[in-house]
């Protein structure tokens, strides 16, 4: 037996998860947090019975406490309920699914209780990879990437040796708005935004493929997880989404991972790596796939990529820079008080604002993340 603990269960990648324990009798549920969602949360108490069940939001943990009398769950709110989620003394891996830099002291924690990770959250790596990869390496724990195309590279990489590594070639789909003009986005909505032509994920996610930011994530992400120059990390646009990422040995030898969009199977393979277990599903039929094509990415019209590259080569608290404006001008376009062109202007004004602080603490992380939220907050 399994057991596992899932910080952020409501989310996409969360109730995915719950999908393949469902289908793996040897999975068990320990523990469960999310943000806010208690509906669903209350739903999954009940199927899974964990021991221990947080909330984020302190009302509406309270709320569900009440809820969830009958049941023999101990029922935790704020950050410290997450702590309890990833600490869990059960569970021996902890999938970090929930949004936003919340996820970076649960990651922490649970790798310090010798949990390893698998992770789905990308800010943690993305702001606190010069924490979170020395920590793993003294602490003995793993991080299984959940992310697919890292989860790819993560696979390509049982071909060969880490040594033998010449480069990263991580695949990107292009998003809705691929081959669109500056112009012609201009007043590109949400809905339009939405519409992802390959996975259907949450709404945060898929906006950031929409500009490419989330590309430009999971390069700041793939530059820790694989300690690959960005030099030698490149994106290439496969619009099909049939490979989902792909390696290149120092002898030009490329490995690529296919398969159909399906976040289940990273899940799952992160949950038993080296293993592989049957997962129900259609399989690639190469005999009506017909064409792959590739393309470079357009940096200039989706200059977020580049954004990422520059975060990421200079480091320090730069990268949080990135994310916190992201996600807050994406939250703002969401709500529909910006445009979509004003994502990734909020996030150059906010990198150029920024003063730079080298190997930042997580304290200085979460300083600086607040401060990029003020700023944006102060903007007009
Ligand atoms: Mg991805």
């Amino acid at each position: 037996m399994k057991y596992i603990s899932i910080i952020g269960s409501t989310g996409s990648i969360g109730s995915q998860t719950l999908d393949v324990v469902r289908s793996n009798k040897d999975l068990k549920v320990t523990a469960l947090a999310a943000a806010t969602s208690i509906d669903l949360l209350e739903k999954q108490a009940r199927e899974f019975k964990p021991s221990v069940v947080a909330v984020y939001n302190e009302q509406k943990a309270e709320e569900l406490r009440v809820r969830l009398a009958d049941m023999d769950i101990n029922v935790y709110a704020g950050m410290d309920g997450l702590l309890e989620v990833a600490t869990e003394k059960q569970c021996s891996i902890v999938v970090t699914a929930i949004v936003g830099m919340i996820g970076i002291r649960p990651t922490i924690a649970a790798m310090k209780a010798g949990k390893d990770i698998g992770l789905a959250n990308k800010e943690t790596l993305v702001t606190a990879g010069h924490i979170i990869m020395p920590l793993a390496d003294e602490l003995g724990v793993s991080i299984y990437p959940i992310d697919s195309e890292h989860s790819a590279i993560f696979q390509c990489l049982q071909s060969g040796n880490e040594k033998d590594l010449d480069s990263l070639i991580i695949t990107a789909s292009g998003g809705p708005f691929r081959k669109k003009t500056t112009d012609e986005l201009r007043n590109v909505t949400v809905e339009d935004a939405l519409k992802h032509p390959n996975w259907s994920m949450g709404h945060k996610i898929t906006i950031d493929s929409a500009t490419l930011v989330n590309k430009g994530l999971e390069v700041l992400e793939a530059n820790w997880l694989f300690d690959v120059d960005f030099d030698d990390i490149h994106v290439v646009v496969q619009p099909k989404s049939i490979i989902h990422s792909m390696i290149q040995y120092k002898d030009g030898s490329v490995i690529a991972q296919m398969g159909t969009p399906d976040m289940k199977l990273p899940i799952q393979y992160a949950l038993y790596y080296p293993k592989r277990r049957y997962l129900p599903g259609d399989r690639l039929d190469f005999w009506s796939m017909g064409k792959l094509d590739f393309e470079k990415p357009d940096m200039d019209t989706f200059y977020g990529l580049a954004l990422a590259y520059e975060a990421g080569r200079c480091g320090g608290t730069l990268p949080t820079v990135f994310n916190a404006a992201n996600e807050l001008a994406v939250s703002q376009f969401l709500n529909r008080e910006i445009k979509y062109l004003e994502i990734t202007e909020i996030i150059e004004d906010c990198m150029k604002a920024h003063k730079t602080i080298a190997n930042p603490t997580v304290e200085q992380i979460l300083d600086t993340e607040q401060e990029t939220y003020d700023r944006i907050r102060s903007r007009r």
